[in-house]
């Protein structure tokens, strides 16, 4: 038994891989593959409007948010978003928490003047900054509601009379927030929704067309709200299994009763490694994620041990990520509760197996 535990691509539902690994095969008895259909026959059309639609009603999103499928990751958006929302003369704020933020603001200043309002790197990126301000004239204030490597995540979205948009890569569909107040939000989907290669952006309608400069056509969020994200060719197949992960979260009972879950598995961790003395971890604790949980030894001689220990028992994707060290645990909605549960025996039977 595999518990997986992947900071992304990461974990999906069983029955998702189960109904995605027929569909290539073929799909819904059509005689063909999932892989070999037309992104303009009925079929596929019908799979982006269900994925368009799921994410809507999960979101729970008003009509001027229009969902986009494109291609890119998240690393595409840190370019796209200035250049749809920005001129040279513009100024713009960004809240610096972790390297996604700083790889953001490295292409924003691309378009136009960079504002970071606020930074945790000092302390290696262990808290979320809560002492700034951002000014009324910036155009957008950007943040990263989740930091996938540092294990930090914003618990409350700073209220600012600004755009506001938002890197939810790697907390998407894992909590509930009032999504229809962000101007922009954007998600590589290998983290908590699908498979890499297509990322979503929910993109409220009415900031978009107000910059002077040419905008190059693909690059250009409009034209893809106009074809129904069927601009060029979609990741088709990366858009058919968001749409079953997407479905499989709707059965579940959506954002509300994942989010319970979420909680759940996160205090089982966290009381773990805080009661655990072979445990401990750097994070702030008021800024702790939900999603990716970072934690370490307090003697560097049993970090190797540790992960030994837990691969030897099946548990994968422990490793920390090079920049913030030890072990990372991710928990997306797709792990089971029963998985964090082993953990969290493991790390108990470890202290027996050095002793
Ligand atoms: C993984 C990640 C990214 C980068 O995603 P790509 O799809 O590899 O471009 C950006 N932001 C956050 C918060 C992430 O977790």
């Amino acid at each position: 038994m595999i518990h997986n535990f992947n900071a992304g691509p990461s974990i999906l539902p069983k029955e998702v891989f189960q109904q995605a690994s027929e569909a290539v095969i073929e799909y819904n008895n059509s005689g063909l593959s999932i892989l070999e259909m037309g992104h303009r026959t009925p079929e596929f059309t019908a799979i982006m409007e269900e994925a368009r639609f799921l994410v809507k009603e999960l979101m729970n999103l008003d009509d001027h948010h229009k969902v986009l499928f494109l291609h890119g990751g998240a690393s595409t958006q840190f370019m796209q978003v200035p250049m749809n929302l920005l001129d040279p003369k513009d100024s713009v704020a960004y809240a610096d928490t972790g390297v996604w933020s700083s790889k953001a603001i490295k292409e924003a200043k691309l378009f136009g003047k960079v504002d970071v309002v606020c930074s945790s790197k000092e302390k290696n990126y262990s808290f979320i900054p809560n002492d700034f301000a951002v000014p009324n004239d910036a155009k957008y204030f950007h943040l990263t509601t989740n930091n996938t490597i540092y294990g930090t995540q914003w618990q409350s979205i700073p209220k600012t009379s600004n755009v506001l948009v938002a890197d939810m890569s790697s907390d998407i569909f894992s909590r509930q927030l009032n999504f229809n107040d962000f101007g922009l939000i954007y998600a590589g989907a290998q983290k908590n929704m699908g498979p890499a290669g297509v990322n979503m952006v929910v993109v409220n309608e009415n900031i978009l067309g107000k910059v002077k400069h040419p905008i190059p056509t693909i690059m250009d969020y409009r034209n893809h709200i106009a074809e129904e994200s069927m601009l060029n060719t979609p990741p088709v197949f990366a858009v058919y299994v968001c749409m079953l992960t997407l479905r499989w979260l709707k059965n579940l009972g959506g954002i509300k009763a994942i989010e319970k879950i979420n909680e759940y598995k996160a205090t089982l961790l966290y009381n773990e490694i805080d009661s655990n003395e072979l445990f401990t971890t750097h994070v702030n604790k008021s800024d702790r994620s939900k999603m990716n949980v970072c934690f370490a030894v307090n003697n560097p001689a049993h970090e190797k041990q540790f992960l030994d220990y837990a691969s030897t028992n099946g548990i994968v994707g422990i490793k920390g990520h090079r920049l913030s060290g030890a072990f990372r645990a991710s928990l997306y909605n797709a792990l089971p509760i029963s998985s964090v549960e082993f953990l969290v025996e493991i790390m108990r039977s470890f202290k027996q197996s050095i002793a």
